[in-house]
């Protein structure tokens, strides 16, 4: 037997240090987990549990690349994040036993069209095309908790053009890495390959064509994303 189409290529992210890439099965995105971001959304904070979005596999861009302006929006915008990529899966997982699930870590953005998801807000409509349009998931590479341990304080930043937008602690999330693991796995049935981007610090804001974007967690590979023009 076999497929009247291709099989779709497999979604993918560097290693690092290795030759061997870490292959994508989902991607998940907490939505507020640091305080002075939800305020500057224009919530409050305390007490709210975290609550998820997903962006498609193949929306993901290795870091270095350059993505063209996308589509639809004037309000593109960085969100920087510690990216957790899962090497089991696991379904209601004690938060005790959260982090043997997690093979590594890395830094990512989760790109944001604004003004789409502010409107799907407005009239009760779902993210998913405020989020998880084409190229909306820029990562770099994953280091194995082999290298790094499980990271749960140490900076997390983002510049534009060389200036810092977002510069902020990992331990400031609201909900720690292994909360978040724990209360999705009471949701969704977790799976190897799976990827959580666990929420990103205030100083969000808008990019435009020609812009470079740099971020990194301390101890993790940075992350690199040029803004292209739209495409024709
Ligand atoms: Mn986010």
């Amino acid at each position: 037997m076999g497929y009247v189409l291709l099989p779709p290529p497999q979604a993918s992210v560097a290693v690092a240090s290795s030759a061997d890439r870490f292959a994508v099965r989902r991607i998940f995105c907490v939505g507020r987990n640091y305080a002075a971001h939800a305020r500057e959304m224009g919530k409050d904070p305390d007490r709210e549990p975290p609550f998820f979005f997903m962006k498609p596999a193949d929306t993901l861009v290795e870091s270095g690349g350059t993505i063209p302006y996308p589509p639809e929006t004037r309000e593109l915008h960085y969100e920087m994040e510690m990216v957790v990529a899962l090497g089991k899966g696991g379904f209601k997982v004690l938060r005790e036993a959260a982090l043997d699930l997690v093979f590594g870590y890395g830094c990512g953005i989760d790109l944001t069209r604004r003004d789409l998801q502010q409107k799907a807000k407005d009239m009760g409509r779902p993210w998913d095309f405020g989020k998880g349009f084409d190229r909306s998931a820029p990562c770099a590479a994953i280091h194995p908790v082999a290298d790094v341990g499980h990271p749960a304080k140490g900076r997390i930043w983002l510049s534009v053009n060389g200036a810092v937008k977002q510069d902020a602690d990992l331990s400031e999330l609201i909900w720690p890495i292994p909360d978040v693991i724990s209360i999705l796995s009471h949701s969704m049935r977790l799976a190897p390959g799976d990827l959580i981007y666990s929420g990103t610090p205030a100083g969000v804001g808008a990019v435009k064509p020609g812009d470079k974007i740099a971020g990194g967690v301390a101890g993790l590979s940075d992350i690199a994303l040029g803004i292209g023009p739209p495409e024709a």
